[in-house]
Order: C-alpha cells, then sequence, then structure tokens
C-alpha cells in the first residue's frame, strides 16, 4: 500500500511565497524591458535618420558609444542629444538626457514643464537605459520610440542592481536637515513649512 506524503503546512506556505515572488517578478521584468514586444512596430520617419546618424557620428570623434536622440513637440525637433560621456567626463550625458537638456536650454524650464505631454515624445536610436529611463519619467516624457532594444542580459543586470541599490540603501537622521534646506527655496509653499520648535 502506498504511502502519501505529507508537506508540512509551512513548506506549503514558503512554496507558495516563492511562486509569488517569482510572479512579480516575472512581470516587473515584462514591462521593464519586453512590454514594447506586444505593441505594432512603426517604421522610423525617413527625414529623422540623418539628423540622428549625423549626431551618433559626433559620439565617436571622442570614442562615446554611437547614440542619438531627438526630442520631438508636434512634429518639430526641440532637443537633440548624442553621448558626451567621456568627451565632456560627464556621468549623466547620454544621448537621452542630452536631448531633453537641449531642449530646456532652449525652451527655458518653465516653458518645458508647460507642454503639452501627448504631443511630446522621443525618439533614440538605442533603448534608453535605466538613468535615461529615470529622466524620461521624471521629465514627463511618456512617450519613447527606439530602434535598437538592449540585449536582455544588460536589462537583467540592471534590474538587479537596482533591487541591490533598495536593499542596501540606509537613512540617516536628522531629516530635518533637507527640511531646512527646501523652505529655503522661494517657491516653496508656507502652508507646508512646520512650525519652528522653540
Ligand atoms: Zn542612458
Amino acid at each position: 500500500m502506498r504511502q502519501r506524503i505529507r508537506i508540512p503546512k509551512s513548506l506549503k506556505w514558503i512554496w507558495l511565497m516563492i511562486l509569488h515572488a517569482v510572479f512579480i517578478a516575472g512581470i516587473v521584468f515584462l514591462f521593464h524591458s519586453k512590454w514594447h514586444l506586444f505593441r505594432p512596430v512603426s517604421e522610423l520617419p525617413p527625414g529623422y535618420k540623418p539628423q540622428l546618424v549625423r549626431l551618433a557620428l559626433h559620439s565617436l570623434e571622442t570614442r562615446d558609444v554611437p547614440v542619438a536622440s531627438l526630442l520631438i513637440y508636434r512634429g518639430e525637433i526641440i532637443g537633440r542629444g548624442y553621448n558626451t560621456v567621456v568627451r565632456n567626463r560627464r556621468a549623466g550625458e547620454h544621448a537621452e538626457i542630452n536631448a531633453i537638456s537641449d531642449a530646456l536650454d532652449s525652451l527655458g524650464f518653465r516653458q518645458f514643464q508647460t507642454l503639452d505631454r501627448d504631443s511630446l515624445w522621443l525618439i533614440t536610436t538605442f533603448e534608453p537605459c535605466m538613468m535615461c529611463a529615470a529622466a524620461l519619467v521624471i521629465y514627463n516624457i511618456q512617450k519613447v520610440y527606439f530602434i535598437k532594444e538592449k540585449p536582455i542580459s544588460d536589462n537583467l543586470r540592471q534590474d538587479a542592481r537596482l533591487l541591490r541599490h533598495f536593499w542596501k540603501r540606509e537613512a540617516l537622521q536628522p531629516a530635518a536637515l533637507q527640511d531646512s534646506l527646501f523652505y529655503l527655496h522661494p517657491d516653496y509653499p508656507e502652508h507646508l513649512k512646520k512650525p519652528k520648535t522653540p
């Protein structure tokens, strides 16, 4: 007679939690790096190709990775960017961020913030890295087109590093130090300032 193996209840819970974590990680990964595979592929409008190539070639002059980006508003180019990390020794000067900076430079920060986000989009030759994706989120640039996607190994490495970042970061006291700096800003709302302790 065969005996049924009884799995302890605690082990069942652990299994359920592992399955849950794998499921959530899969969803996060899908959205982070592969969701575009479920969308139709558009052709690069022919007018943008020479501009992108010309910009990317500038990167090569200083052995920067040849990536170029254009920021478009209502069909008009308002920002151009190419990789200048090596050229200028600036950590954040990827093509996408440079295109945003170029638009901020020509329009001014306040006017840039008022642009209709439904008519603002970025086109880039290489899938944005995590830093550039974060810049696009922060500046509320919602529509992005990229020509070449990143290898899956790059995305996995970035995901792992992001998790490690959240795992390793620690808070420092006193938190009020930053508040006191915020209060110095002329646009900081008065009603949000906490009363000073006597
Ligand atoms: Zn980047």
